[in-house]
């Protein structure tokens, strides 16, 4: 709550700072932001859980990154950690299909490299993320017109106590080792996941990664079924991480091994980041804590762009400024 406040309190007095002074006096000029969606359509199945940038929002927020760092592809990071001048390189979470209709063709046209991490379980459409079916879920009980006999008929199922007023709370609290209450209220409900992913087909198909490779995008893991990595065991960490970058190498052939953490890389073991890079399971990982120096030189922490609608002038400028607040407590750096 403090931090949140504190944030706020930064992005309301952002507009005074210039970017050029913040990036030089942080030192920070490697900039990493990352989406999940950008749709002018509210899918159903995100619309529950976070706002989604739109393309309008998402060209703003490319001309202000333009403007202040050049765009790099993944190659160029990987071998230029000591970069001077500042850069940013671009990437996308969750391998939707909105990556290939939307988001590409922008970046074609304005010449922006990005790389894309997909969850090899999702990939063609063939199973759905939970938290996704959460949002589904809501939507439509939203329409629902006997709501209070099919949370007798939940609760009777399944032990939730679920009511009309907690119900959305309860659904998207359900975590990953959870998830098959999900199905279970699909079914009460009448959904029918498989027909949805036909219906919608929310992900990336193999065909589409493909088309993206081909045009100069990079590929990586994001999984297999996007656990969050504290929540489950070691050797599940393990198997996520080596059977979904096994699948990727196969299929995708990449230059390079990458992997971003599915939520979040908070809690996940050194042990872990050992095991993966001294396999040679992954060569470069990737996670979400924001701007912050990460004290493993092969894991780099990204900025979450999504979630708010908030332009990226105030967004980056209030991130580099907590940076710098941060830097007095020696708060920013993350030891693993
Ligand atoms: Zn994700």
């Amino acid at each position: 709550m403090i931090k949140n406040g504190l944030i706020n309190f930064l992005r309301f007095i952002s507009p005074i700072f210039s970017e050029k002074k913040l990036i030089a006096k942080s030192n920070q000029v490697i900039f990493l932001p990352f989406y999940h969606c950008i749709s002018n359509t509210n899918h159903e199945y995100i619309k529950n859980l976070y706002p989604v940038r739109n393309e309008k929002i998402f060209i703003n927020d490319l001309d202000f990154f333009t403007h202040y760092f050049k765009p790099v592809d993944l190659d160029f990071l990987l071998n230029n950690k000591t970069v001077k001048e500042p850069v940013f390189h671009l990437s996308f979470d969750d391998g939707l299909s909105d990556v290939y209709n939307v988001i590409a063709p922008i970046l074609l046209k304005k010449g922006i490299p990005a790389s894309f991490f997909v969850n090899t379980d999702f990939i063609d459409n063939k199973d759905l993320f939970f938290r996704y079916k959460a949002s589904i879920i809501i939507e439509k009980f939203k329409n629902y017109t006997k709501k209070e006999l099919l949370i007798k008929k939940i609760n009777k199922n399944i032990s939730l106590h679920l009511s009309v007023n907690n119900f959305n709370t309860i659904i998207k609290s359900i975590d990953y080792n959870n998830k098959h209450i999900l199905d279970k209220i699909a079914v009460l409900i009448d959904i029918d996941f498989n027909e949805y992913l036909q219906t919608n087909k929310p992900y990336l198909t193999t065909k589409q990664i493909n088309e993206l490779i081909k045009k100069g995008f990079t590929i990586g893991s994001h999984s297999m079924s996007h656990p969050e990595y504290r929540t489950i065991k070691y050797i599940d960490q393990i198997k996520q991480t080596t059977e979904s970058m096994k699948f990727i190498t196969d299929n995708f052939k990449p230059k390079h091994k990458i992997f971003s953490f599915p939520f979040t890389d908070y809690n996940v073991s050194l042990d872990f980041f050992n095991y993966i890079y001294k396999n040679n399971i992954v060569d470069y990982s990737f996670a979400t804590a924001g701007l912050k120096i990460d004290n493993l030189n092969k894991n780099f922490q990204r900025f979450a762009m999504d979630g708010t609608l908030i332009p990226a002038d105030k967004l980056v400028k209030a991130e580099y400024l907590y940076f710098l607040f941060k830097k007095i407590f020696n708060k920013n750096v993350i030891y693993h």
